[in-house]
């Protein structure tokens, strides 16, 4: 198989499109030793507790092998002690149920608290819900990637902190895997105790790593509580704090390629100018789409800008030959992911620009054209 000299852009919440200094970064084959590596570790380790805005006292940033959903996987499994153990968690969409599918496999006690899959999570409903039984454990998703719906995570973070019979004492837990690097997050103002995010998405590295900041008070506790030998959170901590090197094979090229995202993301200002272009970038893709007649799943006021849902186009529209179609022009969306209605999804994360929203929107332009259909859709029997 060939590869192409230019890749297809990537509109798709990760992996994504990454500049060519990050993808050149990983031109080194360096040993799980060397000392270069282990310092880039370290480095690495303090920038992201920089970037939550966590100091190193109270938190300490613990990287895993695997993708994202293996660090949820090794949060849950590490941090709920085997006895006296009830999780309550919050949803509302695919990635929320991802972490009730993750307890049900670990024999994890816990209760589910269901929004819409187009609602934004209701703090007034939480609260009655903590009313109700004594959880030790809460958990919810930053930015749901399966539709676009950005959820109060600080305001949750408040009734969690103010749950039980000491203050502070209820462990929360956040899935910010599309919003961490692009959203503004402080592990102080949120109460978080655990935040998760990966290597391939706001940061703009390549896929290969996972991580959890962690308030340390917390995970010293957890020892031997696993239920997994490679998911075990506090086991990778300890053995980071004492040798500096990951437990088993790390990924090296993957973290050389993370440092330079980092580089990059504070050539760009930080979070703060890391969101900037990605609400441009949004805020572009959306003026496009809606002046073709797309009609956007999510509330303007519930949506982040890191990905925006479409419900599908009345016939002769077909997502997988628009897909191709699209594909074939080197643009690549993304399938929907909610149960609800047919929708497709455009992400705007990753090394993406403005003027790169407007080539999407021209290219969609011209396949509407190709499969007979004619723009600006009339918008009342379209949903
Ligand atoms: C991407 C993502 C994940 C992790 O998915 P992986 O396929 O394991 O990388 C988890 N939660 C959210 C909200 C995500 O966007």
């Amino acid at each position: 198989m060939e590869l192409k000299e230019n890749d297809a852009k990537l509109f798709t919440p990760g992996p994504l499109t990454t500049s060519l200094t990050v993808k050149k970064a990983m031109l080194h084959d360096l040993g799980s030793r060397d000392t270069v590596f282990l310092n880039i570790v370290a480095y690495i380790r303090e920038k992201l507790l920089h970037l939550a805005d966590a100091s190193a006292d109270d938190y300490t940033a613990v990287l895993l092998q695997g993708s994202g959903s293996y660090a949820v996987e090794a949060t849950f499994s590490t941090s709920v002690p085997q006895q006296d153990a009830k999780v309550l968690i919050i949803e509302n969409g695919a990635y929320g149920q991802r972490m009730v599918k993750i307890c049900r496999t670990l024999n994890i006690p816990h209760d589910v608290l269901s929004f819409g899959e187009t609602e934004r999570v209701q703090a007034d409903q939480v609260a009655e819900k903590l009313k109700s039984n004594r959880y030790t454990h809460v958990a919810i998703i930053h930015c749901e990637t399966s539709s676009g719906i950005l959820n109060p995570i600080d305001e949750i973070g408040q009734l969690v902190h103010d749950h039980g019979a000491e203050k502070g004492s209820t462990v929360y837990i956040v899935d910010s895997m599309s919003a961490f690097g692009a959203v503004p997050v402080s592990l102080r103002n949120g109460h978080i105790t655990y935040i998760i995010s990966s290597a391939n998405k706001c940061i703009e590295g390549v896929p290969g790593f996972s991580f959890v900041i962690s308030k340390k008070q917390h995970l010293l506790k957890c020892q031997g509580q696993a239920r997994s030998l490679v998911l075990d959170l506090y086991d990778q901590y300890v053995y980071m704090e004492q040798s500096k090197q990951f437990r088993f094979t790390p990924p090296t090229h993957t973290i050389l390629a993370f440092k330079q995202a980092l580089d990059e993301l504070d050539e760009e200002g930080g979070v703060q100018g890391r969101g900037k272009r990605y609400q441009e970038n949004n805020k572009r893709i959306r003026e496009l789409m809606r002046s073709f007649g797309f009609v956007e799943l999510i509330k303007p006021e519930y949506q982040t800008y890191i990905i925006t849902s479409y419900y599908y186009p009345p016939a002769p529209f077909n997502f997988e030959s628009f897909y191709q179609k699209l594909s074939k022009k080197d643009q690549l969306i993304y399938p929907g992911k909610t149960t609800v209605t047919d929708c497709f999804r455009i992400g705007n994360i990753g090394r993406l620009f403005v003027k790169d929203m407007e080539i999407l929107a021209e290219s969609i332009k011209d396949v509407c054209q190709e499969m007979g259909i004619n723009l600006p859709l009339k918008n009342d029997n379209n949903q």
